[in-house]
């Protein structure tokens, strides 16, 4: 076994991670440049060069992943310059058709603008959050846009932390808004919500809370709730859910932003009510950045991080120890078997490790 027994935090084995997918920015040989070329590319917001880097940050081989943390290291003085959003909702909210609107509006203003995915459910074939060129037509064409699909392989917290690093090389290629974009089916949003200035619940109106799989601990998370498909037939019970959740929200403890969480509806295929999404967007950034909350979100994201890849580290490097995996299955039997307590055991691995390392 070479990892934690937990499907909820572990992906299917993908294949090689998935390159941006506008076709404006063309593939060309990653081994061919120099670190300092690669530093030069990113400065220079050259995207091509972007994407070779974020592949080098999701390789599976350790020399490349380290030349992808070098790069990183030496542009970090370039990021934090963007405001990051991130959009969660069930599969089939309509997450790709509220970017795409939403986006347009940003690229109308002159933002240059990633959108980012983290799919824990993702592989090349299946998954919710799909790389391909159907998604976010106008937005993966556009000059101004870059889209990079979920890493298709790795733990949670592997797959997270390589991309908050890829919004960093983001930023630091010029990049001033990022959307992360995240299925809603529990452990991701967490992870995401600490890597984002904003974080946006896109909701259905008649479907249940149940049936959404959002749990209150989702809804707690959130700056803002759009209900979306709110046209036609759907609007009245679109404008009762609006209701419903603005009663269940005024239950809540004040968050730590001191900022009441609004709840609108919309239209992403109509485009109705996208500007009243975007002012209060607008409304929310002013405001943290207004009462220093933006900033001291920031920092203790950067500790959390800080600890969660302390965390996601010493998790793989145990589970890919090959004298642990030897052992643990050997353990795991005996713990099955009620032979050795769940503790004793895990006591006893960690003095192996403790021993060889
Ligand atoms: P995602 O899985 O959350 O990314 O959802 P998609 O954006 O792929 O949308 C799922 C389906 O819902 C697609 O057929 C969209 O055309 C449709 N859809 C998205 N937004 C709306 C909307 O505001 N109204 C209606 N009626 N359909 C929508």
């Amino acid at each position: 076994m070479t990892k934690p027994n937990n499907k909820s935090l572990s992906i299917n084995k993908g294949s090689d991670p998935a390159d941006s997918v506008n076709p404006n920015f063309r593939r060309t040989s990653v081994r061919a440049k120099s670190k300092a070329e690669f530093v030069e590319g990113i400065k220079k917001g050259n995207r091509t060069i972007l994407s070779q880097v974020i592949t080098l940050i999701e390789s599976s081989k350790q020399e490349r992943r380290a030349l992808g943390q070098q790069i990183l290291e030496e542009v970090m003085p370039l990021t934090g310059n963007s405001v990051r959003i991130g959009i969660t909702g069930v599969p089939g909210v309509g997450k790709s058709t509220f970017i795409e609107a939403i986006g347009n509006r940003f690229l109308q203003e002159g933002e240059k603008l990633a959108v980012l995915a983290i799919d824990p459910t993702s592989s090349r074939t299946k998954g919710s959050i799909l790389g391909d060129k159907t998604r976010m037509a106008t937005l993966s064409n556009h000059q101004n846009a870059y889209i990079r699909p979920s890493p298709t392989s790795g733990t949670l917290g592997g797959v997270a932390r390589t991309s908050r690093e890829t919004m960093l090389l983001c930023e630091a290629a010029g990049f001033t808004t990022i959307f992360i974009e995240t299925v809603g089916v529990g452990q991701s949003e967490t992870t995401v919500h600490n890597m984002v200035d904003m974080f946006l619940l896109l909701m259905l109106a008649g479907a249940g809370d149940e049936l959404q799989g959002i749990k209150r601990g989702i809804m707690e998370m959130a700056d803002l709730i759009a209900i979306n498909k709110a046209e036609k037939e759907n609007l009245p019970a679109a404008k009762r859910a609006k209701k419903e959740y603005e009663n269940a929200l005024s239950l809540y403890p004040p968050a730590p932003s001191k900022w009441k969480t609004p709840v609108v509806t919309c239209s992403a295929l109509n485009e109705d009510g996208l500007d009243d999404v975007k002012a209060n967007i607008e409304d929310y950034l002013e405001h943290i950045k207004a009462n220093s909350y933006f900033k001291k979100q920031r920092s203790e994201q950067s500790a959390w991080w800080m600890h969660e890849t302390i965390r996601e580290k010493l998790t793989s490097e145990f589970y890919g120890n090959p004298d642990i995996e030897e052992k643990l299955s050997k353990i795991e039997k005996q713990v099955n078997k009620g032979e050795i307590s769940s503790f004793a055991a895990a006591e006893r691995l960690i003095e192996v490790y403790k021993s060889i390392s």
